[in-house]
């Protein structure tokens, strides 16, 4: 179905990470304001990728919620995306490649931001994340607003494989570059999770056990207690049970401000 809001987009660049991981940075509009960690619907028209030049493929709009993994300062927007077996859309998508056209809807939608929590802020931001749902606390640690905010950063980021943890480079890059630029000495910390095979510098156990058995803790030298901000975000899954082992713990759910825990569940 067409959006007549929606913008046209010039797709800049694509990074493939594996099989089935892909990331693209694109035009951002003039005008186009979202803040971290929010997501905008995102439109790919099959007939217009070159990669289907001369196929018969459907000459009409698809749209999915994504959300933007870059800085809301970036002249550019940027996109992480995995491949769904048999999906409409990112079976397009993966297709993509320089200078195809995509379509944005500029409403930006979410509350996965640190706006929502009332200051002053804790200490402590924990942010939890599996496979793409990394991609929303990459355009937080890009917003020095986040380094300004906590004194401790704890990046968590699980994935089945190591080919399959993304954006390493970007992550140390963040780390080191933010923590210079804010006013106040800031501790980031980046935990990355290999779930189905043992590597070297990486835990190997999902979250919510790796919270049950205070390894989270253990690994980070920080307390995951009341006096810190829980951010989760990634598969369903993962979002529901580390919300139990959290409240086993004595967080509360953010309502209106108040609480530790804010959630995005990713499809
Ligand atoms: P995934 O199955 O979400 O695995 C990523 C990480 O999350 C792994 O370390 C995994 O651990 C962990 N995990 C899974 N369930 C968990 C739970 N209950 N608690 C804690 N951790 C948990 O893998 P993915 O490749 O990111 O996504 C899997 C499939 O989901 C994709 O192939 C795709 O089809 C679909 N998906 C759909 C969308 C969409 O927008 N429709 C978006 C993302 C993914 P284990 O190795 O122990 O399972």
């Amino acid at each position: 179905m067409s959006d007549e809001k929606a913008i046209a987009l010039t797709v800049l660049s694509k990074t493939v990470w594996s099989d089935t991981l892909f990331s693209f940075t694109t035009t951002r509009p003039e005008g186009f304001r979202f803040e971290a960690g929010q997501f905008v619907r995102l439109g790919v028209n099959p007939s217009e990728l070159s990669a289907n030049q001369g196929k018969s493929v459907p000459d009409e709009q698809i749209f999915r919620a994504y959300s933007v993994a870059s800085s809301p300062y970036d002249e550019v927007l940027e996109f992480f995306s995995v491949v769904v077996p048999d999906g409409a859309f990112t079976s397009q998508l993966q297709h993509l490649q320089a200078n195809d056209t995509l379509w944005l809807n500029p409403t930006p939608f979410g509350f996965l931001t640190l706006s929502r929590y009332q200051e002053p802020a804790p200490k402590t931001l924990w942010l939890l994340s599996t496979g793409t749902g990394l991609a929303p606390f990459l355009s937080m640690l890009q917003d020095l607003y986040t380094w300004e905010n906590y004194q401790n950063i704890i990046l968590v980021y699980s994935a089945r494989t190591s080919r399959e943890l993304a954006y390493q480079d970007k992550i140390r890059e963040l780390g080191e570059t933010f923590a210079l630029m804010s006013e106040q000495a800031v501790n980031f910390k980046y935990i990355p999770i290999v779930t189905r095979e043992a590597v070297d510098g990486c835990l190997q156990a999902r979250i919510p056990t790796l919270i049950e058995q205070g390894e989270l803790e253990r690994a980070a030298g920080m307390a995951l207690d009341t006096d810190s901000h829980v951010m989760l975000c990634g598969n369903p899954a993962m979002v529901d049970d580390t919300k139990e082992a959290l409240k086993a713990k004595g967080l509360t759910m953010n309502r209106r401000g108040v609480g530790n825990i804010a959630v995005e569940n990713y499809w």
